[in-house]
């Protein structure tokens, strides 16, 4: 298939086995600039699977993934982060006895994790990339607040702030909404329309609400492959994709 060559993220005949059993199987995924692509599907389907492809967590047996038009398929993990990819797991990774400034001043580039930011100085440009940041994932006001004691949609948030301060072109988030509350959710479907305006975010999710919000693009997975890609109208309308995921 012949493609322009401009895509932020093409992914081609991705697939990995664990044990003979194919996880992922001639995934395809062309993602454009600015964008929020959605991937929905069943448990088990393979989504989680993508994204750990992709950022380089879990090897691939076959295929390419190439970002700005670089193979990175092989890369170290912490090189594919400096290529510009960041990830949000599943369970939120932050530093609970350490306020939410001092979680994004560590996350950021010049920051050198939790022993280097002894010795890092808080220049003008990194004090106004934490406040930047913290009012794009509404913390602000909850700068020198314990991170431990923020609401659930609150560390969320701020994993995803965290994220942020590396500026990364592409953010992909597994499943940002679970648990969080209908307003939590509402500020979350905001969060990331506002953070698209300056990168592409690939989103799994099974809220199809939320998934309405923000999609410009779903990608319906099922036992590894693409069953149906398009605008949320169309995958909500095909019978594969009804029989055997929102039908249920
Ligand atoms: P989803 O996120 O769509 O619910 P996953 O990507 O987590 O699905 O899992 C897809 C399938 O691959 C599941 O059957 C899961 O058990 C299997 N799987 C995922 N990661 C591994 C692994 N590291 N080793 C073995 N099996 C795995
Ligand atoms: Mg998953």
């Amino acid at each position: 298939m012949s493609k322009p060559a401009d895509f932020l993220l093409s992914v081609e005949s991705l697939g990995v086995s664990f044990d003979g059993f194919k996880a992922v199987d001639g995934f395809n995924f062309y993602l454009d600039r600015n964008r929020v692509h959605v991937i929905i599907g069943p448990n088990g389907a393979g989504k989680t699977t993508v994204l750990d492809l992709i950022c380089g967590k879990t090897k691939a047996t076959s295929g390419s993934i190439k970002f700005k038009d670089q193979e990175i398929r092989g890369l170290a993990e912490h090189k594919i982060v400096r290529a510009g990819i960041g990830r949000k797991f599943q369970n939120p990774s932050i530093y609970e006895n350490l306020t939410v400034f001092e979680n994004l001043e560590i996350s950021h580039p010049k920051g050198r994790g939790v022993f280097g930011c002894l010795m890092f100085r808080r220049t003008e440009e990194v004090l106004g990339r934490i406040r930047a940041v913290a009012e794009d994932v509404a913390l602000l006001e909850l700068l020198d607040t314990e991170a431990g004691i923020l609401s659930h949609g609150q560390k969320q948030w701020l994993e995803i702030g965290m994220l942020l301060m590396q500026d990364p072109e592409l953010l992909m988030l597994d499943e940002p909404v679970a648990g969080m509350s209908v307003r939590e959710r509402e500020a979350t479907a905001k969060l990331i329309k506002k953070i698209s305006g300056q990168r592409s975010v690939i989103v799994i999710e099974h809220d199809m609400e939320f998934v309405k919000e923000i999609a410009d693009r779903v990608t319906v997975m099922h036992l590894g492959k693409i069953l149906a890609e398009g605008s949320m109208e169309h995958v909500q309308a095909d019978p594969k994709v009804i029989e055997v995921y929102i039908g249920h």
